[in-house]
C-alpha cells in the first residue's frame, strides 16, 4: 500500500471497491508512524486500540453494505490540546502529563461519527503558545521537509503529520496562527474557520475570544471535507453559531472577482523570496480572470502588540484552573515537596508545571488586566481591536477576497529563535489580524524556497468559507 498518495476519496474509492480494509489501512499507518516518526516527533500519543476498534466497525459497515460516513476508514491526528475521550490529553504541558481525557470534545465526535480512524494525539507548542512546537513540554517535532528545521506552531506535530503522510489529515487549533502557519511551513493546508464556525467543547482553551478549531490536510478538498463534518453550532460552546453557509453548488467566477493585495503586508525585513513568491501567486489569479487592487489595511501594524495583549490576557485567566488541585499534575501529590499550606502548592504546582513561555504569558497577561494597567494595556487592546476588524470592513467594500503570505519566512532552524521571543511572536505576523477579526482564513503551498515550501493566505469574509476554498481550489487546480 502506498500511503503518500492518499486522499480521503481515494481511501474510500479503495474501501468500498474492497482493495483494501479500514483494518489494513490502520495497520499501515501504525506501522508508517513507529517506524518513521522517530525521526519527526509529531506524535505525542499513538491511540493504537481506538484505532483498531473504529477500523472494525468501518469493515462491518462495509461488509453489511452499509452506506458509509464521508470520514469512513479515514486515518486522522488530533492536536494534543484536544479532548479524545480514555485517551492521555497533555496540551503539551507538564502539568496535564498524566491527565486522561473524560469526554470526546465535539470535533472529535463529530469525527466519529463520520468514521474517522483515530490515529493518536499531535505534539504542540504548551498550551499552543508557540509559533515553532519548541515550547512542548516534551520535545520538539521536526520538519519532515528539513529536519534540522521547525514545522513550525503551535500545531507543528499535527502539520508534520500529514506533511510526512503520518495521517491523512489532523485537526489544529489556531488562535493567532497556529494552524496556517505550520501548514505553511511544512506544504501543506490549513483552514482557520470564522470565530464561531467551529465548536470548541472540549478544546482546551487558551483565549476564548481567538480559538478556533481546523483541519489541516495536504489538499484543499480534503480541508473542506473535513470543515463540513465539524462545522455547525454546538449547545455546548453558546459562542457557536449556525449560519447561512454558502449553498453547496455555487460557482466561483473568477472573472468577477476582485483580490485585494494589503500594502502593509509586504513590508521591509520580510523574506524577499517569499514575497517574489507570493506575488507570482497573486499574478497567477490575475492571469485567470482576477481583478487585483492594492488596499490598506492601516492598523496592521498594531496587530501583534494587540495580540499579544489580548491573547496572554484571556490565557491568564484561563489557566488558572490549572491549580494542582483539580488536574494533573500536582505538588500536594508529591511526598517530597517542600509546600506547607495550599498557596504552596498552587504556587509550587504551577511554577514546576509550566513551561517558561506558559509563565510568561501568565505574568503578561495578569499584568495587563490588573487594576491601574486595565484601562492602559487591555481596554486599549481591545479598541485596537476593533479598529484591525474595521479595516477589514471597509476593505469588503471594495474587494471580494484578501491575499497574502501566510508568513514573513519559511520554515527556520531548530533552535534559532527560542531564546528570542519577540523574533518568534513576529512570525505571527501576517497570521494575526484575521484572529483578532474573527475572520476565516486558508493557507496553501504556492512554491518553495529551495526545499521550504511557501504559503499563500487567503482571508475571506466572515463564513464564507466556502469561497475561500473554492478560490484556493482553482490555485491548486492551475498549478498542475
Ligand atoms: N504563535 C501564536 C502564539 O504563540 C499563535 C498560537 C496559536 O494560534 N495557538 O500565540
Amino acid at each position: 500500500m502506498f500511503l503518500d498518495d492518499f486522499t480521503i476519496k481515494k481511501i474510500q474509492e479503495g474501501l468500498t471497491r474492497k482493495k483494501f480494509s479500514a483494518l489494513e489501512l490502520t495497520k499501515a499507518y501504525l506501522e508508517k508512524i513507529k517506524k518513521e516518526d522517530k525521526k519527526i516527533r509529531a506524535f505525542l500519543t499513538i491511540s493504537e486500540d481506538l484505532a483498531y476498534s473504529q477500523a472494525k466497525k468501518i469493515d462491518e459497515m462495509i461488509f453489511t453494505g452499509r452506506k458509509l460516513p464521508p470520514l469512513a476508514g479515514v486515518p486522522c491526528a488530533i492536536k494534543d490540546n484536544i479532548l479524545v475521550e480514555g485517551i492521555r490529553c497533555t496540551a503539551g504541558s507538564k502539568i496535564l502529563e498524566n491527565y486522561i481525557a473524560p469526554y470526546d470534545a465535539t470535533v472529535v465526535k463529530k469525527l466519529k461519527e463520520a468514521g474517522a480512524i483515530i490515529l493518536g494525539k499531535t505534539n504542540l507548542d504548551e498550551f499552543a503558545m508557540g509559533s515553532s512546537t519548541e515550547n512542548s513540554a516534551f520535545f520538539p517535532t521536526k520538519n519532515p521537509l528539513d529536519l534540522k528545521r521547525v514545522p513550525g506552531g503551535s500545531s507543528g506535530g499535527s502539520a508534520a503529520a500529514v506533511a510526512a503522510n503520518l495521517s491523512v489529515f489532523a485537526l489544529g487549533s489556531d488562535t493567532g496562527g497556529s494552524v496556517r502557519q505550520p501548514a505553511a511551513f511544512c506544504g501543506v493546508v490549513g483552514l482557520k474557520p470564522t470565530y464561531g464556525a467551529v465548536s470548541r467543547y472540549g478544546l482546551i482553551a487558551f483565549a476564548s475570544s481567538l480559538d478556533q478549531v481546523g483541519p489541516i490536510a495536504k489538499t484543499v478538498e480534503d480541508c473542506e471535507i473535513v470543515f463540513e463534518v465539524i462545522k455547525g453550532k454546538d449547545d455546548l460552546d453558546s459562542t457557536s453559531i449556525n449560519p447561512e453557509f454558502e449553498s453547496q453548488n455555487f460557482n466561483l467566477q473568477i472573472q468577477n472577482l476582485t483580490l485585494g493585495i494589503p500594502k502593509e503586508y509586504f513590508i521591509e525585513g520580510m523574506d524577499k523570496e517569499v514575497e517574489k513568491i507570493v506575488k507570482e501567486a497573486i499574478r497567477k489569479y490575475e492571469k485567470m480572470g482576477a481583478k487585483i487592487e492594492e488596499i490598506s489595511l492601516p492598523h496592521t501594524q498594531y496587530a501583534l502588540a494587540c495580540y499579544y495583549i489580548i491573547a496572554p490576557s484571556e490565557a491568564s485567566a484561563n489557566l488558572a484552573r490549572y491549580d494542582g488541585i483539580k488536574y494533573g499534575f500536582s505538588e500536594a501529590k508529591n511526598p517530597k515537596s517542600k509546600a506547607k499550606n495550599l498557596l504552596q502548592v498552587y504556587l509550587q504546582t504551577r511554577a514546576k508545571g509550566f513551561g517558561s513561555e506558559v509563565q510568561r504569558r501568565i505574568m503578561l497577561g495578569t499584568y495587563a488586566l490588573s487594576a491601574g494597567y486595565y484601562e492602559a494595556y487591555y481596554l486599549r487592546a481591545m479598541k485596537v481591536r476593533r479598529l484591525i476588524k474595521e479595516d477589514f470592513e471597509k476593505a469588503w467594500e471594495k474587494v471580494d477576497f484578501i491575499v497574502t503570505p501566510t508568513a514573513p519566512t519559511p520554515a527556520f532552524k531548530l533552535g534559532e529563535k527560542i531564546t528570542d521571543p519577540l523574533a518568534m511572536y513576529l512570525s505571527d505576523i501576517f497570521t494575526v489580524p484575521a484572529s483578532l477579526a474573527g475572520l476565516p482564513a486558508i493557507s496553501l503551498p504556492c512554491g518553495r524556497i529551495d526545499n521550504l515550501p511557501v504559503g499563500l493566505q487567503i482571508i475571506g469574509k466572515p463564513f464564507q468559507e466556502k469561497k475561500i476554498i473554492a478560490l484556493a481550489k482553482l490555485y491548486e487546480s492551475g498549478k498542475n
